[in-house]
């Protein structure tokens, strides 16, 4: 365990940047405020653009306080990572985003791929000038996009099985609308109809242009009712494809490999085991996870318990508030996912006290704030009656206020279980 307030001199040369001697051996120059000076727990890549330090293990779960270090600053973990697929949080200006103590977004490559084009976010000095974000960013590999417009599209579900189905994904079996091959996968773009093949050394190429700091290996996000046999063919397939990934990378951005394998333990456990034996610089966690959130916990152990102690850990598209609390337990650093924002736009808050649905007409005699222990502006500023207004009326900026309420209050809850961990109490 370390934790002795360590102070960490910029790579920049600000004003407030410290004058101690540097330590050569550590990248970042952590130091103590004795004088001393922070051993980082090596990572075995050899092109380290970030550095992951854990402060402090639980003793009663797998969950860890951490500090992940990236060229654009360092994130506290646990943590949330914002989505903002097209380079953009939806209806918040970035530096609103900034303002709901979002730490870290994670884009989307295929969508961008598709629009603007790399070539166009490159030329706009990559996403963090493009989008006037100065935190981390990460970018996804497209892997997901490719189970939303397969097998997920065509039995319409998303990676967790809400409703039982008779529908089944064996070997052989290719979805409807895109072809998976060895190579990759071709499907026709939904902006203009044109063919669009992606595969590993694609991926990889468009996420160098897009210029995040943390990038991901192209992989098949497989549905939740594949089979046995059909899961661990593809996961195969993803391994050969995460190889490719680290032999096509050229530039410093940190790589992390994807843990594929379903709900199936011995192929999650095959697959992190394989994985976390490559020189990644950390790594995600994806795929399908059941059709239940006990299972989903379980499997994430399964993953964490093969995968290598040192680096950090991204699920990746999960995460509503009751969900928070087990993944950490499970043993994740970082997480992202769409419900604060989606929801948001719907109409629903996120509150101390439960959901709201701000569509309900009785909100209009409501003159309290969305939730009383809320410190965000909207909290402070509006009550439920106006914005209740705001969404029968389809009034756009309502979305924008509520996406704020429940990023802030997402990422609340989120630094009270990293003290709560920091207690010892999680
Ligand atoms: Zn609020």
């Amino acid at each position: 365990m370390i934790d002795e307030n360590p102070v960490t001199v910029n790579r920049g040369t600000g004003a407030g940047r410290r004058r101690r001697p540097r330590c050569q051996a550590h990248r970042f120059g952590v130091f103590l405020r004795n004088g001393g000076c922070l051993k980082l727990i090596p990572s075995i890549s050899a092109n380290m653009s970030i550095s992951f330090r854990i402060l402090k293990r639980s003793k009663r779960s797998r969950a860890r306080l951490g500090l992940l270090q990236t060229p654009h600053g360092e994130v506290e973990t646990p943590a949330l990572v914002g989505v903002a697929t097209q380079a953009s949080v939806k209806t918040l200006t970035s530096e609103a985003a900034l303002q709901t103590g979002s730490p870290l977004l994670i884009c989307n490559t295929l969508h961008l791929h598709l629009k603007p084009g790399e070539a166009a976010v490159k030329a706009g000095g990559g996403l963090h000038k493009f989008m006037n974000w100065p935190r981390p960013i990460m970018t996804d590999s497209g892997g997901y996009q490719v189970f939303s417009l397969g097998f997920g599209m065509d039995h319409g579900m998303g990676k967790i099985l809400k409703t039982k189905t008779g529908a089944r994904v064996s070997r052989y079996q290719q979805p409807k609308l895109l072809k998976i091959g060895e190579d990759g996968v071709t499907f026709t773009s939904y902006l203009d109809g044109r063919q669009i093949f992606m595969g590993p050394k694609e991926s990889i190429r468009i996420q160098e242009k897009l210029g995040a700091d943390i990038i991901f290996a192209f992989d098949e996000c497989t549905s939740p009712v594949a089979d046995h046999e059909y899961t661990a063919f593809s996961m195969e397939r993803t391994h050969r494809w995460a190889q490719v990934c680290l032999r096509t990378k050229r530039t410093g951005q940190a790589l992390y490999g994807v843990v594929q394998g379903g709900k199936f333990e011995d192929l999650r456990r095959r697959s992190a085991r394989f994985i976390g034996g490559l020189p990644f610089d950390g790594f995600g966690i994806g795929g399908e996870f059941g059709d239940d959130k006990k299972l989903m916990a379980r499997m994430i152990g399964w993953v964490v318990d093969e995968l290598p102690e040192a680096r950090p850990r991204h699920l990746l598209g999960i995460g509503h508030p009751e969900d928070i609390l087990p993944i950490v337990q499970a043993g994740a650093d970082t997480f992202d996912c769409t419900v604060p924002t989606h929801y948001a736009r719907h109409g629903t808050a996120f509150t101390s006290t439960g959901r709201l649905d701000l569509n309900q007409s009785r909100f209009l005699k409501d003159q309290g704030p969305l939730d009383r222990k809320c410190g965000c502006f909207v909290c402070g500023s509006y009550r439920r009656s106006y914005l209740c207004h705001l969404f029968r009326a389809k009034e756009a900026t309502v979305m924008s206020l509520l996406t704020f309420h429940n990023l802030h209050y997402f990422n609340e809850l989120v630094r009270r279980v990293r003290l709560e961990i920091k207690r010892g109490r999680i």
